[in-house]
């Protein structure tokens, strides 16, 4: 077997001596398993294009030890989530991880998939207010309505489409599941049908909370910037983008 392992010392600009975690030098190329970072691993044989594949002892995963394409690239996942928090659109984190766009969209959906929606908290009081953004054209509207939570401050669910009670019911269902110590909403007919009276307030300045949400959902996401040419070009995308920006 070629595998010896090294402990190997780098010297900072500082008088102390830093010691790093030992590396597994494969035939001169330090290597670390790209998912645990274990240096126990192995060669593993080789893949379609020639390149040398490696399996790590302590994980059992299998890697490459030098990707060829950029998506693979290990902290890719890491780096698309951040950019889609930081409101990068598709075409933007396609520039500056240098990986083509139906890439970008690809890993865009299935990290979206792979989220999931928070347990929504008992005996708590929510905001449930409506976003108006445009998908395809701006000709086609569409609102996101999602419930914010006053104590934990958080997010716990959205739906996209018209505001209708169809579109609504299934949130507002989820939220009186939990049976919530309030409701807040604006004066949207809607949620006075959805909602019983006992648990839903329409006051004066309820929903302060939310809509200074929206704000900063505006601020964050460029797709949902107000008066610009940016917008989501499909539900799906915007779904996903939302679904990476609250629970991912
Ligand atoms: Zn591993």
């Amino acid at each position: 077997m070629n595998m010896f392992i090294l402990l190997i010392f780098m010297r900072l600009n500082d008088p102390l001596m830093v010691k790093i975690a030992p590396l597994c030098i494969i035939n001169g190329a330090t290597q670390n398993c790209n998912y645990c970072y274990a240096s126990t691993i192995i060669k593993n044989g080789l893949t379609l294009n020639g390149s040398q594949r490696y399996k790590c002892k302590v994980c059992k995963r299998r890697f490459v030890g030098n990707y060829k394409n950029r998506a693979y690239f290990p902290g890719t996942k890491e780096n698309v989530i951040a950019l889609n928090k930081e409101g990068c659109s598709v075409r933007s984190i396609s520039r500056l991880l240098r990986i083509c766009c139906n890439t970008v969209q690809k890993k865009i959906l299935s990290l979206a998939k792979a989220a999931c929606k928070p347990f929504i908290s008992f005996n708590k009081s929510y905001e449930v207010d409506e976003l108006c953004t445009f998908v395809g054209t701006k000709a086609k509207r569409v609102w996101i309505a999602y419930a914010y939570c006053r104590e934990t401050k958080s997010v716990v669910d959205f739906v996209i489409g018209n505001r209708s009670k169809m579109t609504l019911q299934p949130m507002i269902d989820k939220l009186l599941s939990a049976t919530p110590k309030i409701i807040y909403t604006d004066k949207h007919q809607t949620y006075a049908t959805l909602i019983p009276a006992d648990t839903h307030s329409t006051k004066y300045r309820g929903t302060n909370h939310i809509e200074r949400k929206n704000l900063t959902l505006r601020t964050h996401l460029k797709r949902l910037s107000r008066r610009t040419i940016c917008f989501s070009r499909s539900t799906a995308m915007l779904h996903a983008c939302l679904m990476i920006y609250f629970f991912g």
